[in-house]
C-alpha cells in the first residue's frame, strides 16, 4: 500500500491516481492522515480490500499538492553516523550505540517543498525514513517489524554551522529550521519491497549524483534501531525515525559543497520513489 497525504486527506495510490481514504471507507478512517495511526492495524487491513477492489475509483492527483505523509508525529528520531563510510568521513568513530537526536517536528515539510536557506552552511543527507505503526517499548529484533507502519523517504537537511557551533555539536537544533524535514512522495508499506532491509538510497544536487549507496550498509538496521530505541522510551504510532545517511555531504567534500537558492535536491529510495526539493534565498 501507498498512502500520500494530498493537500491534508489521506489518500491511497494506485497506478492510475488516488483514492481518498474518508470517501472510500464512508468516513471510519481519515480525512487527517496522522489520525490513521491511531488505529494502524485496522486501516491497514481495510486498505488491502479497496486497493484491489477499486483501483478503478482512483483519480488522477497534481503530484504538486503532496504533503508529508506523516504530518504531526510526536517524536521524531533520528540517527547519526548510521553507514561506516560516512561515520568515517565525518570524523567519528562507529559508536556502541546510536547516535541519537531528534528534528523538532516544526522542521516536517513533504514533496515539493520550496525551503528559504538561512544564514550558514546547508547541506543534504538523504535518509530511509522509518513509520511507526504500534506502539514499541522493549521490543525484539524478531518482532520489530511488525511495529513499522512503513517506509519513506528523508532528507535530514542541516545547517552545519549551527550543529557544529559550541563545546557539544547542536545536532537538533542544527537540523530543525523551517523546511529542515522533507518527507515523502509517500509511505509504502513493508509487505511492497522484494527485499525491505537493502534498498537502493541515493541523492542528487541539481544533477550531480552525491549521495549512492544501500540501506543493508547501516551499522544499525532497522530492526536494531528499534530495539535500541525502545529499549529506553516508547515509540507511538505516527512515530518517525530518520535512520542515517550515507556518505557524500557536502561538508566533508574537497571543496566543500553547500545547497544555494537556485539548487534542487533529489533524493531517490528504490521501491518507493523520488522526493524533490527546492531552495530560495533568505529565511
Ligand atoms: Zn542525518
Amino acid at each position: 500500500m501507498r498512502l500520500a497525504n494530498l493537500a491534508g486527506r489521506a489518500v491511497l495510490v494506485t497506478d492510475a491516481g488516488a483514492i481518498d481514504v474518508e470517501a472510500a471507507s464512508d468516513g471510519r478512517f481519515g480525512p487527517d492522515p496522522q489520525s490513521l495511526f491511531d488505529d494502524w492495524a485496522a486501516f491497514a487491513e481495510w486498505s488491502k480490500a479497496v486497493t484491489d477492489a477499486s483501483a478503478a475509483a482512483s483519480v488522477p492527483f497534481d503530484a504538486a499538492r503532496l504533503d508529508a505523509p506523516v504530518p504531526r508525529p510526536r517524536q521524531v528520531f533520528a540517527i547519526g553516523l548510521n553507514y561506516a563510510e560516512h561515520a568515517a568521513e565525518a570524523g567519528y568513530p562507529p559508536d556502541s550505540m546510536p547516535v541519537t537526536f531528534t528534528k523538532f517536528p516544526s522542521s516536517i515539510v513533504g514533496q515539493g517543498a520550496l525551503v528559504a536557506l538561512p544564514e550558514g552552511h546547508v547541506d543534504w543527507e538523504v535518509e530511509l525514513v522509518v513509520v511507526i505503526g504500534r506502539e514499541a517499548h522493549q521490543v525484539s529484533r524478531e518482532t520489530a517489524w511488525d511495529h513499522v507502519a512503513g517506509l519513506t523517504i528523508g532528507q535530514d537537511l542541516s545547517e552545519r554551522i549551527t550543529q557544529l557551533q559550541g563545546s557539544a555539536p547542536q545536532f537538533s537544533l542544527g537540523k530543525s529550521f523551517p523546511g529542515f524535514g522533507p518527507t515523502g512522495p509517500w509511505l509504502v508499506t513493508p509487505d511492497e519491497f522484494a527485499d525491505r532491509d537493502d534498498l537502493a538510497i541515493a541523492c542528487s544536487l541539481s544533477g550531480e549524483v552525491m549521495q549512492s549507496s544501500r540501506t543493508s550498509m547501516m551499522l544499525y538496521d532497522v530492526p536494531e534501531l528499534l530495539v535500541r530505541l525502545s529499549a529506553v522510551c516508547p515509540l507511538l504510532p505516527g512515530d518517525i525515525i530518520f535512520s542515517g545517511t550515507p556518505s557524500g555531504i557536502g561538508n566533508r567534500r574537497t571543496p566543500q559543497r553547500f545547497i544555494g537558492p537556485d539548487d534542487v535536491l533529489v533524493s531517490e529510495i528504490e521501491g518507493i520513489g523520488m522526493l524533490t526539493t527546492r531552495f530560495t534565498a533568505g529565511g
